[in-house]
């Protein structure tokens, strides 16, 4: 672990080592500023997740140099055979990776992928300070200086210029500096299921049902055999979050589906959940202080997925701040430049994703649709569906006539057999 200089004003204080306070401290390091990160947790530390690696999530991995350790290490799993069932159950289940020859996703269990990243920063010179669980934060006026305080009082006080909250869903920070105020929405389950005692043959499979709609459940192979499964619940469908440990056990031994794949001897751990804050603050910034990753409600309405979404703020949080010490101008007013720049990358995408959630929510033929155009027409349409929701194509690209089209009419078909 690297040496903090208690005496030293840093450039950058930032709260929370996931992925986005550690790939903020990545970028900002490599840009030559000096950084702490400060975690309240020892490395390596469990974070519950679905822990599906998006392509774009991917790309700032290889950055980092942490893919390509993982994967020496066979820590990943690449989602290859996989694929959805709608809620009249029409299934669609294919090798993905064999069409468009790379993938789409990768398994990697939060807590090697996490330690990694924050290993990668601290090698562009981060310092990295576990155990350190922020109490306060406290802002002068007259030096433009943070003080952030510990809750265990044997732990030196730190100084920065700038104050990054990473701190995760529950926004401690952002909340008691009244920048977010209001709770997480959404809440979604995670359990791992032990390696060899499962019947699970596929990679990835999303299970819609009505019921559940806006939210899914998702079941994930990881690299060393065992299983992860979430039950997510998105605002707007029958169940509130209160519900999530009775939809997660009914579930697990009631849909037919998973009951194949899990067998009569799956080894399935205990429930675990965690808030989802969805959707995107309309402010993640103020004097001296940038929100980024679940603190900023940088997941995705639709999918509840939010590791691309604290990388790209990370660096883009990085790139701005790098910006604003050229320019010796760390106030609100230039640090708005981060809002405006993630809201352009992926935040106004959460807008359409919001629409999509209440459409969902009414309509699930769309999602039977889907499964029955996929098993009409072939992967293409598997592929294009999974580039959507893990955000490599806009969330627009469900209204544009290419598969709007097709959709509308296989929802028409599907509605009239029905009949
Ligand atoms: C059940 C579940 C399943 C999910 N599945 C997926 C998925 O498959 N794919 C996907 O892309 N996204 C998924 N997500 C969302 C994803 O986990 C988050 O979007 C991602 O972790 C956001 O990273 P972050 O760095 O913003 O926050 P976090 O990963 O939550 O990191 C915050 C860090 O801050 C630390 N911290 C908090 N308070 C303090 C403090 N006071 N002092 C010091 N340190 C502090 C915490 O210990 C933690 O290490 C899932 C979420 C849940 C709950």
């Amino acid at each position: 672990m690297s040496k903090v200089n208690s005496d030293k004003i840093y450039d950058a204080a930032i709260v929370g080592s996931g992925p986005g306070g550690s790939s903020t401290a990545f970028y900002l390091s490599k840009l030559g500023r000096s950084v702490v990160i400060l975690e309240k947790e020892k490395l390596p530390r469990r974070k519950i997740c679905g822990d599906a690696i998006s392509q774009i999530a991917q790309k700032h991995l290889t950055k980092m140099g942490v893919l390509q350790e993982i994967l020496e290490e066979k820590k990943g799993h690449w989602a290859e055979i996989g694929g959805l069932i709608s809620p009249s159950r029409i299934t669609y289940i294919d090798n993905s990776a064999e069409v468009i020859g790379s993938h789409l996703m990768i398994s990697i269990k939060r807590q090697i992928m996490d330690e990694k990243m924050v290993r990668a920063a601290e090698r562009e010179g981060a310092h990295l300070l576990e155990e350190y669980n922020v109490k306060e934060v406290k802002f002068s006026e007259e030096d433009k200086i943070w003080t952030i305080v510990s809750q265990d009082d044997s732990k030196k006080k730190i100084k920065a210029k700038v104050l990054v909250a990473a701190d995760g869903a529950v926004s401690k920070i952002a909340r008691s500096l009244g920048i977010v105020d209001s709770p997480p929405k959404a809440v979604s389950s995670s359990v791992y299921i032990k390696a060899g005692t499962h019947q699970f043959k596929e990679d990835g499979v999303c299970i819609y049902t009505q019921d559940i709609l806006p939210g899914y459940t998702a079941l994930f192979k990881e690299a060393d055999g065992d299983l992860v499964f979430c039950c997510y619940i998105i605002p707007g469908g029958r169940y509130k979050t209160s519900d999530l440990q009775h939809v997660h056990l009914s579930f697990l031994s009631g849909e037919p589906y998973l009951s194949r794949a899990l067998g009569p001897n799956a080894k399935i751990e205990k429930m675990n959940s965690a808030p989802l804050r969805l959707g995107g603050v309309k402010k993640s910034y103020a004097n001296h202080l940038l929100i980024v990753g679940d603190a900023a409600g940088m997941i995705d309405p639709l999918t509840g997925e939010g590791i691309q979404y604290a990388m790209d703020a990370g660096e883009i949080a990085a790139n701005v701040l790098d910006e604003a010490f050229d320019e010796d101008d760390l106030s609100e007013k230039f640090l708005k430049r981060y809002q405006k720049k993630w809201m352009k990358t992926f935040g106004r995408d959460f807008k359409w994703s919001t629409r999509m959630v209440k459409v969902l929510a009414k309509k699930p033929i769309f999602i039977d649709a889907f499964a029955q155009l996929c098993n009409d027409k072939g992967p293409s349409y598997m592929i294009m569906w999974a580039k959507i929701m893990t955000g490599s194509q806009s969330k627009l690209s469900f209204f544009k006539p290419r598969l709007a089209v097709p959709l509308l009419l296989t929802s028409l078909k599907l509605s009239l057999k029905k009949k």
